[in-house]
């Protein structure tokens, strides 16, 4: 019998099982912290080791040591052929590995004493058949954007009454319509492995016990408010809107890195943060086209550059990277590394006051957090669904008509400099995104919709 939290009288016991990256993984660490630290539950974290990129390991290893009291349940994958799949990327391999190993995850259950799962998206529909046959509700911890959740949930009516017919616009009831140019690019292939699974994926959403999402209603009212009233589809679990997930604070460190002393050196609200998250990296063309925008911006920056898919990989030299003499020119007003940085801790800087973001869901909420403004440079994948969240916010400015991933052409350096000046000099574009990073602050304060939500959550763990 599992044990359940409250008829046993126990603490309630969570297990969480994240998929791979970063943008996943950092949600749910902070997820394991917000509940054992302040919602009374035991929490063990599911880790697969090793992980795909240097990032991961270094974040786990941070995690487990400063919160000892969250803990770990090593998971080995069965072994897996990667060569079905050639040129996939590395981490929907890892999902898909992930996804056939589900079913050693019932002894892994069985041996911790669980009351309750949470997993991943990329995961749902492998991991709730394994949590039913243990007796275990399974929840999930939707990792992006709400607007997200809902194009997960409606993708696959969509499909069966699209009869095989190419993707187009996607209206989403009782939301907003999702434009074909924002559908992330591997939804276009009905036959791409990243398709199959969030099919498969949007498919068993309605089996969950309940839909934990990073967001927070200031930030997406449509889509919270239309996921909660059953709009989206039928037969949907409870969603509870927990974000933002905050960064537990003894995770955060280091102020003598070399960024932080740098921004430190710098007048208030002077600085352009440039970063496009951990996952993908900016062609060799664009990333020259970035350098020159923000060279002729005018402005400092602080730009975090990333050159190939996983970090292990990446050799190249920045000089190379950015064009002759670039790094000599802006030496005095731009600090550029190819190190990971603590972003939180960047963006809650009073130096900083705008974010050049490829709109990564995590990215989205930390800009939030610290009320920093946000220009929006979505790359692929969810990141124009997260764009439109943002400018519909008012947290940030967007260009739709800016190329990404997939599309011919480069956003030039010219448009890049024009939108960063008139994004600096945008006072009410900066109240607005102060005024979410209140909304934001609020929310997860006691009282605030996002405690209760988590709080209501651990209840029925
Ligand atoms: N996602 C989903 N269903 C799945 C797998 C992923 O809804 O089966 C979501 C995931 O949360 C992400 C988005 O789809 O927000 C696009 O995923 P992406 O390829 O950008 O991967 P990520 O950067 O999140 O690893
Ligand atoms: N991140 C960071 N330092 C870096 C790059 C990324 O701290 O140098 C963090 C960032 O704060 C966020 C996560 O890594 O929490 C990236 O997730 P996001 O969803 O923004 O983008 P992804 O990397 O999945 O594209």
């Amino acid at each position: 019998m599992p044990s359940s939290g409250d008829a046993a009288g126990r603490r309630p016991h969570v297990v969480l099982i994240p998929s791979a990256g970063m943008g996943h993984l950092v949600p749910f660490g902070r997820l394991a912290v917000a509940l054992c630290s302040g919602h009374g539950c035991d929490v063990s974290l599911v880790t697969v080791l090793p992980t795909v990129s240097t990032a991961e390991s270094n974040h786990l290893e941070a995690l487990f040591d400063a919160f000892p009291a969250v803990r770990r349940i090593d998971f080995e994958l069965a072994p897996f052929d990667a060569s079905e799949f050639p040129g996939a990327d590395p981490f929907f391999l890892r999902f898909e590995a992930m996804r056939r190993s589900a079913p050693l995850l019932g002894p892994l259950l069985t041996g911790a004493g669980a009351s309750a799962l949470a997993t991943d998206i990329a995961l749902t529909s492998v991991v709730i058949p394994v949590a039913k046959e243990q007796g275990l509700p399974c929840h999930i911890l939707f990792t992006a954007s709400a607007a997200m959740l809902c194009l997960c949930a409606y993708f696959p009516t969509y499909l069966d009454a699209n009869a095989g017919g190419g993707v187009g616009d996607v209206d989403i009831p009782g939301v907003y319509r999702i434009p074909k140019a924002s559908i992330p690019q591997a939804l276009h292939d009905p036959n791409h492995l990243f398709t199959r699974q969030f099919v498969a994926n949007g498919r068993s959403l309605t089996n969950a016990a309940g839909i934990l999402v990073n967001t927070f209603e200031a930030l997406e009212p449509e889509a919270v408010t239309a996921l909660q009233q059953g709009k989206v589809a039928s037969g949907f679990p409870s969603v509870f809107a927990v974000g933002p997930l905050l960064p537990a604070s003894s995770q955060t460190k280091d102020p003598q890195a070399h960024y932080m002393e740098w921004l430190e050196a710098q007048p208030a609200r002077s600085v352009v943060y440039v970063s496009f998250g951990s996952r993908k990296a900016v062609s060799g063309e664009q990333l020259r086209e970035l350098a020159a925008g923000l060279e002729a911006s005018g402005h400092r920056f602080l730009w975090v550059v990333k050159s190939t898919v996983v970090d292990r990989d990446d050799a190249a030299e920045l000089g190379e990277l950015l064009g002759e003499g670039f790094l000599d020119r802006v030496q005095k007003r731009g600090l550029v590394t190819k190190a990971w940085v603590e972003q939180e801790e960047v963006l809650k800087h009073e130096s900083v006051a705008l974010f050049v973001s490829h709109c990564g869901w995590n990215s989205v909420t930390e800009a939030a957090t610290s009320g920093v403004p946000v220009l929006a440079l979505p790359r692929f994948g969810d990141q124009r669904v997260n764009s439109g969240v943002v400018s519909r916010a008012g947290l940030g400015v967007w260009v739709d008509s800016w190329s990404w991933e997939g599309e011919a052409g480069v956003i030039s350096a010219e448009e890049i400099s024009e939108k960063v000046k008139s994004a600096m000099g945008d006072e009410a574009l900066r109240r607005k995104a102060a005024s979410l990073g209140e909304a934001a602050a609020k929310a997860v304060a006691g009282g605030g919709s996002s405690h209760r939500c988590l709080a209501e959550f651990a209840r029925l763990c």
